[in-house]
């Protein structure tokens, strides 16, 4: 396992070799992931996602929360009030969950998860805790509930740990509202 000074020393490759001063202040990202902590799903890798493409907002599972809805307003907001990089439609919103998540086994912990979604013991049900195409539709309906950004193209993708592929369980759809 790699150490702080491993990684340090990584650090100083990727600063000769891939780093670039000249990426604009662009929080928001044309294309923004939401995708579960879980070490072997990282967006980024998985998705073959430069730096200053995107923006990675990572919880267990890849879930939309509120946390969640409140990051999105927040990097919003800095777009609006003009120090973030305008960046012109369609935007790219995906839920990435994958096969073999901790959230499986986190099923059997419901007052944690009542805390993390903020809805009572009686609804966990409708997030769809067991099964990653299942809880991609929910999340994905929720930010079309909630998303109110106009020009954004939200889908819903599921990643197979043992093969590396991702399927598309939610075709991308337009979210076109003011
Ligand atoms: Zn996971």
């Amino acid at each position: 396992m790699p150490t702080t000074e491993d990684l340090v020393s990584r650090n100083a490759v990727f600063s000769a070799a891939d780093f670039s001063a000249d990426f604009a202040h662009n929080a928001w990202g044309t294309v923004t992931v939401i995708g579960c902590v879980d070490s072997r799903v990282d967006p980024a890798q998985v998705l073959g996602l430069e730096l200053g493409e995107a923006s990675i907002i990572r919880d267990v599972g890849g879930r939309v929360t509120p946390s969640t809805l409140r990051t999105m307003a927040m990097l919003a907001r800095v777009e609006r009030v003009g120090i973030d990089t305008v960046v012109p439609g369609p935007r790219t919103l995906i839920v990435l969950h994958h096969t073999d998540c901790s959230m499986i086994p986190l099923a059997a912990f419901p007052d944690l998860l009542t805390e993390l979604f903020e809805i009572p013991t009686g609804q966990l049900d409708t997030k769809s805790l067991r099964d990653p195409f299942g809880s991609v539709r929910v999340d994905v309906d929720l930010l079309r509930a909630h998303q109110h950004e106009a020009n954004t193209l939200v889908s819903g993708l599921v990643y197979d740990v043992h093969t590396g592929r991702v399927e598309v369980a939610v075709a991308p759809m337009l979210l076109d509202r003011e």
